[in-house]
């Protein structure tokens, strides 16, 4: 790998990782984020199982276990705010949990001596010449690499460009997600609390910063027609959808339009490629399988950054054998995540009262004592789906030193 120029597009979880696997490898690393920066903050993002080899491997483990958001039991209430099942912290945030933003920057800070990253700029051609591959930028100068990888999630840049458009792989799960951070004023610490209402679901936690509550709420819809990127839109969008719901529903509306930070709204959608390559380039992590909240995305992107990594210095150069290994390896686990997460949106925001009932009821059942065992196989089977055994330990690289980061 020594010498190969590879583009990376995406800096959140996958990408970074990537280059880390790839600039240890001696690999010239490129990543380029339309985000004028590091995006901090988001949903919390779990490892569990066989993910937890990974951390240890990039030698991270400690800065994820300082930043970690030590959730606790997560709980159902009703309209006023009594228990109705409390569930277990490892449902919903595994062995460890962090932000995702916290885990970008833990990644983009360990990686920045040694990759160069591009930020507030994006790709706009792709033409492989099958010796290399040219690449237009919306702001730099138009530059040449042997691969480029697609780690740019759920709405890819590259994925449209070298693949076709998203609709093409896409398949909407009938239900959206917004997530923002508002005030703690329901004083809770290191715990979280779900409340229902048919086709609504209000989630808040607090976890490291108790002054903040993450909240996420996920509503049942028709395909919504609005602009994502506008967020006066979509605040008036979220603020539609869950009108008249109760318990601190309107308080925490309000924050929204106040002083919500962070504002995040997208379908709870997967996506579904036959193939994740084409020619010198690929995709990996939520560009090439999202698969949504509960499919374990966040640890698969990054075990398939490694594999992915792995397979391309084995091969030599050859990226061919490469990059149909690295599908090989990921293909089953992927999958698995993608049918764990179908029926996140259901299960988070049951479409009627029976549903809810019937949902609490299961998982009254699911987390008690005896059936512990059982609950741990269901929430971690994606997670566990792939391992680095294949991997000796001893053939990762140590790490180099170099290059700066920039803006374009
Ligand atoms: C509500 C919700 C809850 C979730 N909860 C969990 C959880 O508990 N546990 C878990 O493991 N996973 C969870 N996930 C999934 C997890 O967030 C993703 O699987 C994970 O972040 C995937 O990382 P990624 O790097 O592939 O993509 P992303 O994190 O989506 O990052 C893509 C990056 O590419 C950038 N980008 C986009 N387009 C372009 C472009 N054209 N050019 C350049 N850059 C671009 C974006 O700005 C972003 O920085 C959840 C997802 C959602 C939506």
């Amino acid at each position: 790998m020594n010498g190969t120029k590879v583009l990376v597009s995406g800096a959140s979880i996958a990408g970074p990782t990537l280059a880390h696997w790839l600039a240890r490898r001696g690999t010239e690393v490129t990543v380029v984020e339309q985000a004028p920066a590091l995006r901090d903050g988001g949903h919390g993002v779990d490892f569990r199982g066989a993910q937890m080899e990974l951390l240890d491997r990039m030698g991270i483990t400690d800065e994820v276990r300082a930043r970690e958001t030590g959730m606790g039991t997560q709980t159902i209430v009703d309209a006023a705010g009594r228990p109705v099942v409390e569930m277990p912290s490892v449902f919903f945030s595994g062995e460890v949990e962090i932000a995702r933003g916290d885990l970008a920057r833990i990644l983009h800070d360990g990686t920045r001596d040694d990759v160069e990253y591009v930020f507030g700029d994006a790709v706009t051609a792709l033409s492989d010449t099958g010796d290399a591959v040219d690449v237009e930028f919306r702001r730099s100068p138009a530059r040449r690499f042997d691969l480029v990888v697609g780690a740019d999630g759920m709405h890819s840049g590259v994925r449209a460009l070298a693949f076709g458009p998203e609709s093409r792989f896409a398949t909407f799960n009938g239900y959206y997600s917004a997530g923002f951070r508002a005030p703690n004023h329901l004083g809770l610490d290191h715990a979280g609390l779900l409340y229902n209402e048919p086709g609504r679901a209000v989630m808040v936690s607090s976890g490291r910063d108790r002054s903040v509550l993450d909240v996420g709420l996920v509503f049942k819809a028709d395909r919504l027609d609005h602009d994502r990127h506008d967020t006066a839109q979509v605040r008036e969008v979220v603020a539609t959808h869950f009108a008249g719901v109760g318990w601190e529903t309107q308080r925490l509306l309000e924050s929204l339009r106040d002083d919500a930070t962070d504002l995040y709204f997208d379908p709870l959608e997967q996506i579904n490629l036959e193939r994740w390559s084409s020619g010198r380039v690929a995709l990996l992590g939520d560009a090439a399988w999202c698969a949504g909240p509960g499919g374990s995305g966040t640890g698969l992107a990054m075990m398939g950054a490694y594999v992915l990594a792995a397979e391309l210095d084995a091969a030599g150069g050859d990226h061919t054998t490469a990059f149909a290994r690295y599908q090989d390896v990921l293909a089953k686990a992927a999958a698995k995540g993608r049918w764990q997460a179908k029926g996140a949106g259901e299960f988070l925001a049951p479409p009627t009262d029976r549903k809810i009932r019937r949902r609490n009821r299961t998982y009254k059942v699911l987390s008690s004592r005896p059936m512990e065992g059982l609950f741990r196989r269901i929430v971690g089977g994606a997670a566990n789906a792939v391992t680095l055994d294949a991997y000796p330990r001893t053939d990762d690289p140590a790490p180099s030193t170099g290059r700066p980061s920039r803006r374009a």
